[in-house]
């Protein structure tokens, strides 16, 4: 049964409401498991296990899938990984994806490393906005954090998305403490200094990434040592926002902080996740997973994968368990779930 596609100013379906009356209207998808850099706080060191090529959702799956969400209620879809920029021909799934009636925002966060000369074309594809990822503004440390050497290459991807006419361009610091804790002021003053939006993430547990509650440099902390030095005002909160967002004053861009650790943002969750092998998560940590890919491969109707993507939002739990109890969940690496 294929469903007529409603008018983008359709009233959401009741499909994607969970226990909690929380509307899912923001989709992460994953394109792929693969990586050209080694975050040590994204991927274990050693023992990960590549997907098979076959395992992977080819552009058509993603597609028929996006369409359904999208018919659901799905108005914000977000293109991560793993690298979203290794996955070949990107720019075709992005006007797919483009053209689905009723997306109003389609997003993607990447690492930068291949985005200099390919920032223009996905904008012309139609990409809405970036968050590239980029932990350190010294060379000699990006080698160390991501156990790869390029660090101009991002510095390069970065400058085209500016270039390339992004409305939204973001960068994505996760903060650590001992690792890159002093670079706090330093990335305040780039973000003052050009039109972007510099994200500090608190640190967060996934399989065998080195977290520790000490390594965790919360909110709090951050924000008094930034304001040492700049004067932040807030600025009213977007709704689901997931970042508290400044200005800084007498500056070109704005900070946001992403506090998931902290002071988590769960009971205004609107946001779900499809991994690369098509599996459908309803929280970044949840421990269970509704395979997609299986019955989508046999043929499934557009109403049977409903009622499974209806199962598991039915199984989204209010909020995410404390830090503490995180790190002991036996859940995927964050490079297996896409951020
Ligand atoms: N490769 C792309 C990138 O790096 O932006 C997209 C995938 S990456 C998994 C998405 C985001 O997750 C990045 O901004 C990355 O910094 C963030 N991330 C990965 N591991 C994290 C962790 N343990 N805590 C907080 N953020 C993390
Ligand atoms: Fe790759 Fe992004 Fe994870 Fe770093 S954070 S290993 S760039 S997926």
């Amino acid at each position: 049964m294929t469903p007529a596609a409603p008018s983008p100013s359709a009233a959401p379906s009741p499909a994607l409401t969970d226990r909690f009356q929380r509307r899912h209207n923001y989709l992460r998808i994953s394109v792929t498991d693969r990586c050209n850099l080694r975050c040590a706080y994204c991927m274990p060191a050693a023992g990960l296990v590549w997907r098979e090529r076959a395992e992977i959702l080819s552009y058509e799956e993603i597609g028929r899938l996006a369409q359904l969400f999208v018919r659901l209620g799905v108005d914000r879809i977000r293109l991560t990984g793993g690298e979203p920029t290794m996955r070949r021909n990107l720019p075709v799934l992005i006007e797919q994806l483009r053209a689905l009636p009723g997306l109003r925002t389609l997003l993607m966060s990447t690492n930068g490393v291949l985005l200099a000369p390919h920032a223009a074309r996905y904008r012309a594809a139609g990409l809405d906005g970036l968050n590239v990822s980029l932990d350190t503004l010294r060379p000699d440390r990006f080698v160390q954090l991501t156990r790869r050497d390029e660090h101009a290459n991002v510095l390069a991807g970065l400058a085209a998305a500016l270039a390339a006419g992004f409305p939204a361009v973001k960068l994505n610091v996760v903060v650590m403490r001992g690792i890159n804790e002093d670079e706090l002021v330093d990335f305040a003053a780039f973000a003052a200094r050009q039109p972007l939006e510099v994200r500090f993430i608190e640190f967060m547990p996934f399989d065998r990434n080195e977290w520790s509650a000490d390594r965790l440099v919360p909110y709090a902390e951050m924000r008094a040592r930034i304001e040492a030095a700049f004067t932040l005002s807030p600025l009213d909160p977007a709704p689901h926002a997931v970042a508290k967002e400044f200005a800084i004053a007498g500056g070109a861009g704005r900070l946001g902080f992403v506090t998931s650790m902290t002071e988590h943002f769960c009971t205004d969750c609107n946001r779900l996740r499809l991994t690369a092998d098509g599996k459908l998560k309803s929280c970044l940590f949840s421990t269970t997973e509704t395979d997609l890919r299986t019955p989508l491969r046999a043929g499934a109707s557009d109403a049977e994968l409903t009622a499974l993507i209806r199962q598991c939002l039915l199984g989204k739990w209010a909020g995410h368990p404390p830090m503490a109890e995180l790190a002991e969940l036996d859940n995927r690496a964050m490079i297996q779930i896409g951020g």
